[in-house]
């Protein structure tokens, strides 16, 4: 008689190989494709989409997990994290329909262009009916997965298991308490830096500079690659991670930063265990501890003084004719630039938090039926100027801006800032358990802080529920507070300190 455990692993391993193809070719179309091919490749993707299906229904998987949950007693505590994981994403896909997964694919695809072009052409209404049927979409699939009453709780699941709107809800709101008047002080502190003074950066050497910058925090290039996309993202798995970045001459912060973040992202598949990526000790957690990872490194260490200690003088010696009127302040000072802006992707790290709660309120309201579709643009707008304190123009810089809600992506965005929170949690445990970060980073060293995440975090892959997860690293529940604390130490010694001129 075969093990039900080696069987399941080799079903999960199958699935796992086919999911990684299908993520190749979605790599390979944002970064390779030929512009005529796209045709083709979405027949491709399309097939993959059906296979990979079709083996995460496989009944043997069921049947396997019956047979394990039966004899749940016999099994250790990791083998119990796996059955009950891969019983969760079993049910999960056999829950829906292929006709609905059908319906749904079909919808986004139509959804993406129409938001392009709505966007382009400032039009939100063209785009509304699209955002009305991603929700009665989104209310279905709750339903069918038997959420029907609570369908946000059920998309913020999809992201990060464990988090409820009511959950995110409370820890925003002391978020924002606190916030919001912070990023006023600094907001009037900074309101005279002007533009950014960087100009004519040469791509060949910006590239040089962050592939430098991106092994030495501890990416392994022998196990993965950066090319250039339009927008960044890292996809791929710990065994071949895909990383992406953009350049333009005049903005090398954006493509350095863009880099450590998705090298954050990487370094976390790659620390997931190797054997074990087709199951859950082996796989992440969910979007906001992936989101936790890449903020650490591109934030609090990638725009730290003990960071640029060790490469100012490289960065110097890469953009020599570009530097040499900006001190060594000055430069700091452009590595923590805030300047506001209406644009998410484009936020600096203080406002960053804001752009994320007007979005979570505004979906919040949207499943709670308390805002309707077409009231949106004139919601996003008032939000805009009580949370950042100004008004888009047009819908372009407003409500249009994100591609998120054309994938029927809701309960998302909240990701983002919870990888905010614990990021900032993560990393006063961090500095309490290695107080020579900052002499380590300043030679250049940062490999005892990837050891410790390695160690804490990657290495349990998704046994953890993410807030529980956060109480083992650290100590305690999660809270905003050491985020708040983080952005006033940070940006309060640049901005609300009296400094001498630099
Ligand atoms: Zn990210």
């Amino acid at each position: 008689m075969s093990d039900p455990f080696a069987r399941l692993n080799t079903l999960l391993k199958h699935q796992h190989v086919i999911d990684s193809v299908d993520g190749l070719l979605g790599w390979d179309e944002q970064v390779n494709l030929p512009p005529e091919s796209a045709d083709f490749r979405a027949e491709q993707m399309a097939t993959m989409a059906k296979i990979s299906h079709a083996a995460a229904c496989d009944p043997e998987v069921g049947k396997l997990l019956t047979e394990l949950e039966s004899q749940v007693d016999a099994l250790d505590e990791d083998r119990r994290a796996v059955v009950r994981e891969a019983r969760k994403d079993y049910d999960e896909v056999t829950r829906l329909p292929e006709e609905f997964v059908e319906e749904k694919a079909r919808h986004s695809s139509a959804a993406y262009h129409a938001w392009h072009e709505a966007r382009a052409a400032r039009d939100f209404p063209a785009y509304a009916p699209f955002i009305t049927k991603h929700i009665e979409l989104a209310k279905k699939e709750a339903d069918l997965q038997g959420w029907g009453d609570r369908p946000y709780d059920y998309m913020i699941d999809q992201h990060d298991p464990g988090f409820t709107a009511a959950k995110i809800d409370a820890l925003f709101a002391e978020l924002k308490a606190g916030l919001v008047p912070l990023v006023r002080e600094i907001d009037a502190a900074s309101a005279n830096d002007g533009p950014s003074p960087f100009r004519g950066f040469p791509i060949g050497k910006q590239r040089e500079f962050l592939e430098e910058v991106t092994a030495k925090l501890g990416f392994n290039y022998q196990r993965g690659r950066i090319d250039v996309s339009a927008h960044p993202f890292c996809s791929g798995n710990g065994a071949d991670v895909r990383m992406t970045t953009r350049f333009q001459e005049d903005e090398p912060m954006d493509s350095l930063f863009s880099s450590i973040h998705e090298t954050g992202h990487g370094l976390y598949e790659q620390g997931l265990r190797r054997e074990f990526h087709h199951n859950a000790l082996g796989e992440h957690v969910g979007m906001a501890v992936h989101e936790s990872q890449s903020r650490m490194w591109e934030n609090q260490v990638g725009r730290s003084r003990a960071f640029w200690r060790f490469f100012e003088p490289r960065f110097r010696e890469c953009f020599h004719e570009q530097l040499k009127d900006v001190s060594s302040e000055k430069l700091y000072r452009e590595v923590n630039a805030v300047r506001p802006t209406l644009i998410r992707v484009d936020s600096d790290e203080v406002h960053y938090n804001l752009h994320i709660i007007l979005r979570f309120e505004i979906e919040q309201a949207l499943f709670a039926g308390t805002l309707a579709v077409t009231d949106l643009p004139g919601v996003w707008n008032d939000k805009c100027e009580e949370l950042l304190g100004r008004r888009p123009q047009h819908d372009s810089e407003g409500v249009l801006q994100d591609v998120h809600w054309s994938g029927g992506a809701f309960g998302y965005f909240p990701s983002y800032c919870l990888g905010n929170m614990i990021a900032a949690q993560n990393w006063v445990k961090a500095r309490e358990a290695l107080p020579d970060l900052d002499a380590e980073f300043a030679r250049g060293d940062f490999s005892s802080l990837l050891d410790w995440t390695r160690r804490e975090i990657h290495h349990h892959g998704r046994k953890y529920p993410t807030l529980e997860l956060v109480e083992r690293v650290t100590g305690r529940a999660l809270s905003p507070q050491p985020l708040l604390a983080y952005l006033r130490e940070r940006y309060g010694e640049i901005y609300l300190q009296s400094r001498g001129a630099d």
